[in-house]
Order: structure tokens, then sequence, then C-alpha cells
């Protein structure tokens, strides 16, 4: 898969909100939204966007394109399989955003960044259902239990994992279990699981066009 090596508190300021790209500096004072909240550039600090219809419809499917990672075509396909499915599209979008395996180990906590749990994903460090999975763009489905592989909970990232994980905010489609890192999903996330900054709306009518 492709990747994007723009610059990520770039990708921000150009779309003027925090989209949480680098982890724990995304919480603090060094965020490049708090200290150079304007478009990058030259013209940057006296720029004042005007965007037209098709502006704000591409500016809304970016934004949540780099949010979750993704290269165009990665993000198009979700939405195709999205669009096939019986009921609203923008939903079944963000759910299946969600839904990706990369995503789940985010929300869970084990990473700071969807970039890093890609990552870790992609060096096989978890396992669901008791198998390697080391395919970042799996969909998990109900039912299906995510583990930290135990010789990888041996490796110095997964060494202090409590704290990191402590620190999450987990959605309640997710159960999570402290004793043995594990977590169940127990249902597909809920209307207000999805993330409440996108409009998925402007979404669909961009690759409706
Ligand atoms: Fe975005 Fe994080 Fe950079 Fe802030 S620190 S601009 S939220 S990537």
């Amino acid at each position: 898969m492709g990747r994007n090596i723009d610059n990520k508190c770039k990708q921000c300021r150009r779309v003027g909100e925090k989209l949480f790209l680098k982890g724990e500096r995304c919480i603090g004072p060094k965020c490049a939204m708090v200290k150079r909240n304007y478009v990058p550039g030259f013209h940057g600090p006296k720029m004042k966007k005007r965007l037209s219809d098709f502006g704000q419809q591409l500016m809304e499917k970016q934004k949540a394109k780099k949010m979750y990672g993704l290269m165009e075509k990665q993000f198009r396909l979700t939405f195709d399989k999205a669009s096939k499915k019986t009921g609203d599209t923008g939903k079944n979008f963000f759910k299946m955003l969600e839904m990706r395996l990369d995503n789940v180990i985010y929300r869970l906590g084990f990473a700071t960044s969807r970039a890093q749990a890609r990552q870790l994903v992609n060096h096989g460090h978890f396992t669901l259902n008791g198998k390697k999975a080391s395919t970042p763009s799996i969909i998990v489905k109900e039912g299906q239990e995510i583990k930290i592989k135990k010789s990888s909970l041996k490796a110095p990232y997964f060494r202090n994992i409590n704290e990191k994980v402590a620190k999450a905010e987990r959605p309640s489609w997710l159960n999570f279990v402290t004793e043995d890192m594990s977590a169940k999903v127990l249902h597909e996330p809920k209307d207000t699981d999805l993330p409440q900054n996108v409009n998925a709306q402007v979404i669909i009518e961009y690759y409706s066009k």
C-alpha cells in the first residue's frame, strides 16, 4: 500500500481541524493547530477560505481520508463497498472505517495514533480469534476477539502497555478486558460512536459526481 508522506501537522492546518495524527503531541501545547492555526504557506496567516460547493466536498473527503490515514484508492474502495450495502451509505461507510483492524487497535488505546496502530498490526503483534492478523484493512466482525500476541507482550513497546491503555477512552462497542489485554467486538458502532466532525452527506455528494 502507498504511504502518505505529507507533513502530518500541515494536513491538519490545511483542513483547519485537529486530525490527531501524531499521538500524544496532538493533545499538548506543541500541537501546530495551537501554535499556528492557519493554512500553511507564506500567505497562510492572512488567507481567508471561501470554498465553492465542490471545494467543501473535496475538503470534507480529504479530512476523513487523512483522519483515517488512507490513500485515495483504499478510501474510495471502502466507500464503494459501503454504497452497495443496504441502509444509509454515509453511516455504513464510517462504520466500516471504524471497524478496520488498525482503527480498532487505535480505539482500544494500544496505539496513540492510527499510523502507529497500522505499523503495530503490520508487524504482526495482534491476533483475531486466536489467529495472527497482520492486515490493517481487515474489517472486524461482531463476536471477534482481538488480543496482543503472547510473544509480543515481551517486546519493549508493550512492556508498559497497561499505562498506555489506561489513558484511552474506548467506545462501548468494544468490550476491553484489562487482565489479558483483549477486547471483544460487541456489535457494530452506533451512530454516536461515529466521528461527529465529518459530514458524511457531503462526501457522498463528492463521490456521486
Ligand atoms: Fe494535527 Fe497532531 Fe500536528 Fe496537532 S500535533 S497539528 S493534531 S498532527
